[in-house]
């Protein structure tokens, strides 16, 4: 990040959309944008507030695309699970590691070709999962997950923590001998990054 005067003060960061003050105390400088007299980010990055200037800008934190897009390939981790979908934060697309937090949803119509019967018996929370962006109606990304290579990476047992395995349709828990169901990606264990 370049160097900042005194005078400039650098806050939080913030992602796109986010309030950052309004036309009357400030004057929208680069990286943000004005709607019905407030200024909000148009970036992932660290807002400037130049109080001498009266000036807000947002740094992008990475230059270039670093939003989740249709036909990303993301790596998240699963935080909630419900019969129908499972709510996942997204932390990467690609190889590239986010500096923001995007949720994604994964519906249970877009697992696998095949009928699934609760969303239980493809991911829990906490597991990694890599999935495809395939919508972003309404800033949420939707997410599928209907290819070999794609479904969770990596899991842990859901009795005693440990790493669970791949063995055959599922997943095995070396320490304690449970087995546990999942939509795995065809490389599920093995390098996640
Ligand atoms: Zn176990």
């Amino acid at each position: 990040m370049c160097s900042q005067s005194s005078e400039q003060q650098s806050d939080n960061l913030v992602l796109p959309g986010e309030r950052l003050g309004v036309i009357e105390e400030f004057i929208p400088d680069a990286g943000t944008y004005v709607k019905d007299g407030v200024i909000r980010s148009g970036v992932v990055g660290r807002s400037l507030h130049d109080s001498l200037n009266k000036r807000v800008s947002v740094v992008p934190l990475i230059h270039g695309a670093m939003l989740p897009k249709v036909e990303s390939v993301i790596l998240g981790q699963v935080s909630s699970v419900q019969t129908q979908n499972a709510i996942v934060r997204i932390f990467k697309i690609g190889k590239k590691q986010l500096s923001g937090v995007f949720t994604g949803i994964l519906h249970i119509s877009d697992v696998q070709p095949r009928y699934v019967e609760s969303m239980f018996n493809v991911c829990k929370p906490a597991d990694i999962i890599r999935a495809k962006v395939i919508s972003e109606k309404n800033k949420t990304y939707h997410l599928f997950t209907k290819d070999k290579n794609l479904g969770v990476v990596y899991a842990l047992c859901s009795q005693c923590g440990y790493s669970l395995e791949s063995k055959r349709q599922s997943l095995y828990c070396p320490r304690c001998g449970r087995i546990e169901k999942r939509k795995t990606a065809l490389d599920y264990g093995k390098d996640i990054t």
